[in-house]
């Protein structure tokens, strides 16, 4: 599932392309069928809050894309592709498309909708005017394990399974500690490390949690297998203490972490 650095990416590449001008919008599978009060109507911005994207045509026409595990977009230059697979919804101009197949939500909200998402959801890393202090504030509070806490879209919005494993792991804090143990400090500072990494990978267009000091390969481009210090690398030895990567299930998501380097 993509995680908010690859959102905001899509809403900046899309903001590009379609912005400012009038769009033609279809669904060639009928699974949007709202596509045609869209279609010639100018789109006026896109935006990105965690993990959920708003094309905003309109103060109460705004299609809000959720793309969940499935989904995705595809997106180039005209002409349009042939027509293929389960295509929910495609928009173009003279010079550019995109197309998207497979999200969890593509509707249209009104502005009391997409308030009350917005409401919803806590403050995203990516987002300048983001405040975390209520979000610090309801973990301090709470018995749940920060690796649960991470991960639930009202606590901070955003961050998903890769950047929770990898934020864990910088701050020598195991996924199960009870969020109220975690300590201001170091809630801080996963904050701001949030907000470092996932620009980071917005940038590059991959995620790169490894510091080079750690990496077995430290010089030249980083190795794919490489980039993370836990995620997907259960079985295998810990690159800062050779330790072996354990992983276990979380709320119905794998969780990676370090036993010696994040012990309690
Ligand atoms: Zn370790």
């Amino acid at each position: 599932m993509p995680e908010g650095n690859e959102i905001h990416r899509f809403a900046e590449r899309h903001a590009a392309a379609l912005a400012g001008k009038r769009l033609r919008v279809d669904s060639p599978n009928g699974a949007f069928p709202d596509a045609s009060i869209l279609d010639g109507r100018t789109l006026k911005s896109v935006e990105a809050f965690g993990k959920h994207l708003g094309y905003v045509f309109g103060s109460d026409l705004i299609v809000h894309i959720h793309l969940g595990m499935f989904g995705d977009f595809w997106e180039g230059k005209m002409p349009l592709p042939p027509e293929k697979g389960a295509l929910r919804l495609r928009m173009w101009t003279k010079t550019d498309w995109v197309e998207l197949r497979g999200a969890t939500d593509c509707s249209i909200f009104d502005q009391r909708k997409w308030q009350a998402l917005l409401a919803r959801l806590g403050p995203d890393p990516l987002r300048q005017e983001s405040d975390p202090a209520p979000a610090f504030a309801l973990i301090e509070k709470r018995t749940t394990p920060i690796g649960l806490l991470l991960m639930d879209q009202s606590v901070f919005a955003g961050i998903g399974n890769i950047f929770r494993a990898e934020l864990l792991f910088r701050a020598r804090i195991n996924p199960a500690r009870p969020g109220k143990a975690v300590g201001a400090t170091a809630l801080r500072s996963i904050w701001r490390d949030a907000k470092k990494l996932m620009l980071a990978a917005m940038a590059d267009r991959r995620i790169v949690t490894t510091r080079a000091k750690d990496r077995p390969h430290s010089r030249g481009p980083v190795q794919d297998q490489e980039v993370h210090y836990v995620y997907r690398r259960h079985g295998k030895p810990c690159f800062v203490c050779g330790a072996t990567i354990k992983k276990q299930d979380m709320g119905g998501r794998t969780v990676y972490w370090c036993p010696e380097c994040q012990k309690n």
